[in-house]
């Protein structure tokens, strides 16, 4: 059964389910499945990579590449640690999502997904489709950049190039979806797509020995690994298997920073604009309420970085060994700007979530 977060109207599960609710809410699943046991296992699998975590997934039918327990890494620089989500097959946290969302696809019958994408999750979906043998079409803006759509193109995807702004390229895609053109594997609307990025808090708690951290950094834009987190150590909780949940701390882009800006941790309007930052370029995040709620109940917060202290950070984190995208060290700029303004505790131990390669070019 799927739930609209907005108003509670209820849709069966199957492939005739809309992608949102009729009122233009997200839809979610009414259920979170939890393992029998109430104690982690003593054992995981790591060779079924994110499937280790099944009993938490309900999704039956695996498409995989070997995705998961991405490193979790010492950043002494940083006084913290790194979970590097630049380690996957398509080289971002994306690939989470993607497994199980073109698993469900594949559980459906579906023959043909849409996406539209700045780059990461369309090449994530496109890889995983063409893994599973389903056509892919995937909108990305005019401008994204060149390597990521090479990568995408070379699985045997459809590429549609929109020019305009992000929020042009989901219309054009939405509109492809409406007149029934394929099956929406939103990474900001499918739930089965936060299923898939909930396994980061479930591997980074397992990797923890089941405590978790004081506090989670990670870029923010439609919130997908955000609010996966907080799915995650929710679950984690109800099973039994944790105590408490971490703060949740999102890093946004100046100019596109509206979870921020509802904070009041917003940069003024005449502050440049990061578009540096191209993977957190989301004006209007698809689940705004349920981002809020979860820092609301996390006591979490959010803040926009500009585009000097990214490229500082981007630098910073090349010469420590980390080859990641630029969306990334808006993450460590969130870092040291909560330290500074007293949000953390210089005691707090805090894991950031570094989310995409910086070798597509
Ligand atoms: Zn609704």
């Amino acid at each position: 059964m799927l739930t609209c977060s907005d108003c509670g109207r209820e849709y069966a599960d199957d492939a005739a389910a809309p992608w949102r609710c009729e009122c233009g809410g997200a839809l979610d699943y009414a259920d979170q499945p939890l393992p029998d046991a109430d104690h982690p296992p003593e054992h995981l699998d790591r060779d079924r990579g994110l499937w280790a975590f099944e009993p938490f997934l309900d999704t039956e039918r695996a498409v995989t590449l070997g995705e998961g327990w991405t490193p979790v890494v010492d950043a002494p620089a940083w006084d913290t640690d790194f979970k590097l989500e630049s380690v996957f097959p398509t080289g971002s946290f994306k690939d989470r999502g993607a497994a199980l969302t073109v698993s469900r696809a594949a559980e459906l019958g579906v023959d043909r997904v849409l996406e539209d994408s700045s780059g990461n999750a369309g090449l994530a979906i496109a890889t995983y489709a063409a893994r599973a043998g389903i056509d892919a079409e995937i909108y990305v803006p005019a401008e994204a950049k060149p390597g990521k759509l090479r990568a995408i193109e070379r699985t045997g995807a459809d590429v549609v190039r929109v020019e305009g702004t992000r929020g042009d390229v989901t219309d054009a895609c939405v509109e492809a979806v409406e007149r029934g053109e394929g099956w929406y594997a939103s990474h900001a609307w499918n739930p089965a797509f936060f299923r898939g990025t909930a396994t980061f808090a479930l591997e980074l708690a397992a990797q923890r020995d089941w405590e978790v951290p004081d506090a989670v950094v990670t870029p923010l834009g439609h919130g997908t690994l955000f609010l996966g987190a907080y799915r995650g150590f929710r679950a984690l909780r109800a099973a039994g298997w944790t105590d408490g949940m971490p703060r949740l701390l999102g890093a946004q882009a100046t100019g596109a920073a509206p979870v921020a800006d509802a904070l009041g941790g917003g940069a003024p309007d005449n502050a440049p604009s990061n578009t540096a930052a191209d993977g957190i370029q989301i004006r209007e995040p698809a689940r705004l309420d349920g981002i809020l709620a979860a820092i609301a109940e996390t006591d979490g917060d959010a803040v926009a970085v500009g585009p000097e202290a990214t490229e500082r950070e981007h630098d910073r984190l090349a010469r420590a060994g980390f080859h990641v995208e630029p969306t990334c060290a808006t993450a460590t700029a969130a870092l040291a700007d909560y330290r500074e303004r007293g949000v953390l505790a210089p005691e707090d131990d805090v894991v950031v979530a570094l989310t995409g390669t910086g070798l597509k070019g």
